[in-house]
């Protein structure tokens, strides 16, 4: 198999493709995989086992028609990762969510139709939903995105969709919860929390802390991406979910836990803009057709990740001089 990997570079693209050259899924051992990744400041080259002889990397831009025109004939399938990602640079420079995550999948698509790619992953997120007090989400429910960084994912859903509907593109549509694990850029809640803690700084709790998000290891996600790029209905959208709910508080006080630190670490900062309460998927479908379901342990992974920040100072301590400068 010859599978092009958009955004492989960043946090959970770079774990998929690792689990894929490391030869983690069966009948897929041997692909080929491309990475096609602008390397904005979320995305790193180390993330990759670059000399892996499996394995070609291009820097490049989702919405360079040209290059997807190029690149992709010869590709049996493309999981799309390539995004804007963080909510909080939603609500500054959401021009630029619109470009990636909006123009850039319609790019990605038409490319793929164009070349004849029998498959494509678009991987989306749990926010197109918005915020809901009770129960969960199932797939059929209404977008209702709050944030810059959700609207685009939801558009780019639409649009995966109107790919299928018109044209008939192969395209399935993964809505994943909150992901956590290594190699998670350093603006994200768990990894911000954790390399201040162990740097001995204070933490900054947004509003009250009772904002609820649901934890699902990446590694988790990723073997869901997978199961879907496999056996993923055409046209079809999964909720990928399961893990674990915890209010921002209760994930603060397991942080605070793990890295020997207490709450006069933890600072109360104005709540951000438009803060969803509660994110729920209902994964129901996901287990039932294709038999998902989480296979880690919530306080064993976040444990093994703060060991694995403890160990890669070097890896946390480049990304915060990056992050600096792209404030
Ligand atoms: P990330 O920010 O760590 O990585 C994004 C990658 O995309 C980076 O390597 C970046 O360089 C690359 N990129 C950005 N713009 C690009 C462009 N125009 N062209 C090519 N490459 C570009 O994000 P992540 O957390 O790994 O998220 C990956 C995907 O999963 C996103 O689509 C996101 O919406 C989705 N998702 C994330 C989570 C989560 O908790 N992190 C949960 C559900 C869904």
């Amino acid at each position: 198999m010859n599978i092009l990997v958009t955004g492989g570079a960043g946090f959970i693209g770079s774990h998929y493709v690792r689990s894929l050259l490391r030869g983690d899924r069966a009948g897929y051992e041997g692909s080929r995989v491309t990475v096609l990744d602008k390397l904005t400041y979320a995305g790193d080259t180390a993330n990759l086992p670059m000399d892996h002889p499996s394995l070609t990397f291009v820097r490049g831009d989702v919405c360079d028609e040209g290059l997807l025109l190029d690149l992709l004939p010869g590709h049996d399938a493309v999981v799309h990762f390539a995004a804007e990602s963080h909510v909080d640079r939603s609500l500054v420079a959401a021009s630029e969510f619109v470009r990636t995550n909006v123009a850039g999948t319609q790019t990605l698509l038409h490319c793929c139709l164009a070349a004849g790619v029998a498959k494509v992953v678009h991987v989306s997120t749990d926010e197109v939903y918005g915020s809901i007090a009770e129960g969960s989400w199932r797939e059929d429910h209404l977008l209702e995105p709050n944030s810059p960084y959700a609207a685009s994912k939801a558009a780019a859903d639409m649009m995966a969709r109107a790919a299928f509907r018109t044209h008939g593109l192969d395209v399935s549509i993964t809505r994943c919860s909150n992901n956590y694990g290594t190699h998670q850029f350093v603006e994200k809640v768990i990894p911000l929390f954790v390399t201040r803690l162990l740097d001995g700084r204070d933490v900054p709790l947004y509003g009250d802390g009772r904002n609820v998000r649901e934890w699902l290891h990446v590694d988790d996600h990723c073997r869901a991406v997978q199961l879907v790029l496999e056996r993923g209905r055409a046209g079809e959208i999964y909720n990928v979910g399961g893990g674990v709910e915890l209010t921002n508080r209760e994930l603060t006080a397991k942080l605070l836990d793990l890295c020997g630190a207490d709450w006069s670490r933890v600072r109360a900062v104005t709540d951000r803009k438009g803060h969803d309460l509660r994110y729920s998927v209902d994964a129901t479908k996901i287990h039932e057709e294709l038999g998902f379901t989480p296979g880690i342990d919530f306080d064993a992974g976040l444990a093994e990740v703060v060991r694995w920040y403890a160990d890669n100072h070097q890896w946390w301590d480049t990304r915060e001089e990056r992050l600096a400068h792209a404030r």
